[in-house]
């Protein structure tokens, strides 16, 4: 084909394209006129059998005797757009919408950054405010954003970003904090069971040896031998141990700038859903993973994703198991890196090396899968069931000649300032690596 040609052709498709434009928008006129909306003139939901496109391309529709055929095939689209698309273009109005906020804020942002926790507040959280949805919804998503319309959002923003870092902080405070007073009571029972047993072993030794040295039980003189084993008094080690679980137990004390005392423990893990995950994570970490969001993308904060739960009864134990006081700090666990080893089965990479965190999530899954098992498993087969293989009670392991659970290396003892370290303990600090 000559070029001379092609620009012919060209040409008359430019031509058929600007008639039928013309065609269009006149029919358009003519349906306005009669009163319909833009949505209503709008195929983008249309289903493929609705007639419009086809209407509106039909040459004969300039006379006037054809647009009276065609008009009630058009109406008859609007009303099933009307009755059945309803909800779609309600979705796109607010897309539109969410959109023009959006912008908005993103051009206002910058003004928030002297906030030390501005990052935490994601384009989602800002949808959650209920100003910021009142304004979507007003009509039913038909009202344009209009910089009156902003103002009212804008005026509230500075209080809501700093109240939505506060309410993250209580939110994950107080399911640690739950967690923790779960797990005391947790290790009191333990420490009762273990009482109780030792003192009922000390009284079945009393009755032997009474039996042994032929005492007379129904003399009026006789008195039987005190067992010591068994103490109404909270002894020392108790006393202790509930110190191990409370110390850090202080409310939200410490200043502005400070991290929650709560949440330096080495014990204070969270369950968080990431992703559609669950994984077991430091608050610190929640904090990073939403503050370096790209481009603020995220999901809205929800406190129903987090759990606490056994989790902390089971980081206290390992702490126990790896030497390390369970009063010890998160900021010097995480220092300590992969190191920490589970010796109880050869899954990679938990047998090798994994953080503090992977770890508990490690005994914290094998903890569930066991007790799924003994909830699924009929009577006859409980009997039959192997022992918990990552039992971290120790008077119910050691019977079983298993040793000790996890392990770490020698000579980590300083690192990061040792495990009662003061890093990370100021917002302005963790916001600086973020
Ligand atoms: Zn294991």
């Amino acid at each position: 084909m000559s070029p001379r040609k092609r620009v012919k052709v060209d040409t008359s498709e430019t031509e058929d394209a600007s008639q039928a434009c013309a065609r269009r928008d006149e029919i358009t006129e003519k349906l306005k006129a009669l009163g319909y909306g833009d949505e209503d003139l709008d195929p983008r939901f249309d289903e493929d059998d609705w007639k419009w496109n086809t209407l509106l391309d039909n040459d004969s529709l300039s006379t006037e005797h054809s647009w009276e055929k065609i008009l009630p095939q058009l109406e008859a689209t609007i009303d099933l757009r009307r009755e059945h698309k309803a909800s779609e273009f309600r979705i796109w109005r607010r897309s539109l919408r969410e959109t023009e906020v959006k912008a908005r804020f993103s051009q206002y942002r910058p003004r928030l950054e002297y906030l030390v926790l501005h990052k935490l507040f994601l384009d989602a959280d800002l949808f959650e405010l209920p100003a910021v949805r009142e304004l979507i919804e007003e009509n039913e998503c038909r009202v344009p954003l209009t910089e009156e319309r902003w103002l009212t959002v804008q005026n509230i923003l500075v209080q809501s970003v700093s109240d939505h870092a506060s309410r993250i902080e209580e939110d994950c405070h107080d399911a640690v904090v739950q967690a923790k007073y779960g797990a005391k009571d947790l290790a009191n029972e333990r420490w009762s069971d273990e009482r109780r047993k030792k003192w009922v072993q000390r009284e079945e030794e009393i009755d032997r040896e009474e039996e042994e040295n032929g005492v007379d039980r129904e003399d009026p003189e006789y008195e039987r031998s005190w067992n010591p084993k068994y103490l109404d008094e909270p002894t020392d080690d108790l006393v202790e141990l509930e110190e191990d679980y409370e110390f850090d137990i202080r409310g939200l004390v410490g200043g502005q700038d400070a991290v929650p005392l709560c949440f330096s423990s080495a014990q204070s893990l969270l369950e968080q859903e990431v992703d559609g995950i669950r994984i077991i994570t430091s608050y610190t970490d929640i904090l990073r993973r939403r503050a370096t969001a790209p481009l603020y993308h995220g999901p809205a904060w929800r406190n129903e994703d987090l759990c606490s739960d056994r989790i902390v009864d089971i980081a206290v134990l390992l702490l126990r198991h790896l030497g390390v006081s369970p009063r010890a700090r998160m900021a010097y666990m995480v220092a300590c890196g992969s190191v920490f080893r589970c010796r109880r089965c050869s899954q990679v990479p938990v047998s090798e090396g994994v953080t503090w965190a992977e770890l508990v999530q490690h005994f914290v899954a094998e903890h569930r899968r066991y007790n799924e098992l003994l909830m699924n498993a009929s009577e006859e087969d409980i009997n039959n069931l192997d022992e918990n293989g990552h039992n971290l009670i120790e008077e119910e392991y050691r019977p079983l000649n298993l040793g000790v659970p996890v392990s770490m290396p020698e000579g980590l003892e300083e690192v990061a300032g040792g495990p009662f370290t003061n890093a990370g303990h100021l917002y302005t600090q963790l916001a600086a690596t973020w």
